[in-house]
């Protein structure tokens, strides 16, 4: 079981030291989870914390969703990376993987709207890079989930990846949120990492094996996270973000005496 983060622990204290990145899921993280994903969004508090953050640490976010989708998403936030697809739809990668997968995705997509075809509450979702098949929406999520589970058990080169009520499908070998967030901790050199992660999905990155230590947090106490620490709800995270921004603020100049 995780513990419960205090931001006057020394471990978060930490993290005001230079050369930490901050790496951030989207969804339940930066913006509360909503029924239509469509309308998920960054809160006027939330973005206007996420820009201090920004302008004092760099910053990714890694998100289940495509990269583009997820940019779009920030509200003009200027972040250094943004990484889609659990860490497949990497912009700015080189081209040859991902067009490979493109290709292969759409196959899936065909496959899986023709055998899912009329399932009640059941979406096949494609974002270029990766498939998300969602069942938010099905009356009896289990059956679902099952028949989801069956129909995508023989795609070829596919490694399924299980997050609430969705299954998602990547490209075998495009990795996951485990070693998109290694890969992040090279490109940007960290010393250190702070990720917040909320979902199954970001299990996979509270696991990873980083070469830096790393401050792991998850929202929403889960009994068998491998995340250090918790925090209780969403709200949550812009205390974080608030006091992570504060680590770097110039101290207050004291009053002069003269
Ligand atoms: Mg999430």
């Amino acid at each position: 079981m995780s513990a419960a983060l205090s931001t006057r622990s020394a471990a978060w204290r930490a993290l005001g030291l230079p050369g930490t990145l901050v790496v951030l899921d989207f969804d339940g993280v930066l913006a509360r989870i909503v029924h239509d994903r469509e309308a998920a969004r960054l809160s006027a508090r939330t973005r206007r914390l996420l820009a201090r953050v920004a302008a004092r640490y760099p910053v990714a976010v890694l998100s289940g969703r495509s990269a583009a989708d997820v940019a779009g998403r920030l509200d003009g936030v200027a972040v250094r990376w943004v990484v889609g697809s659990h860490g497949a739809d990497w912009p700015g990668a080189g081209v040859r993987g991902p067009r490979r997968w493109r290709g292969r995705v759409a196959g899936w997509r065909r496959t899986l709207s023709g055998r899912l075809r009329g399932m009640p509450g059941v979406e096949v979702e494609d974002k270029g890079h990766s498939l998300s098949v969602h069942f938010r929406a099905a009356r009896d999520g289990a059956r679902a989930a099952a028949a989801i589970a069956r129909a995508a058990a023989d795609l070829p080169g596919a490694a399924a990846i299980p997050g609430k009520r969705v299954l998602n499908l990547l490209p075998e070998g495009a990795g996951d949120k485990g070693s998109a967030l290694r890969r992040l901790a090279a490109a940007s050199g960290a010393a250190r990492v702070l990720f917040v992660g909320d979902d199954v999905t970001d299990e996979l990155a509270f696991r990873a094996r980083l070469p830096v230590p790393a401050v792991t947090v998850r929202v929403g106490p889960v009994p068998r996270s491998a995340a250090r620490y918790h925090v209780r709800r969403r709200g949550d995270v812009d205390r974080l973000l608030a006091s992570l921004a504060a680590l770097r603020d110039p101290p207050r100049r004291a009053r002069s005496a003269r």
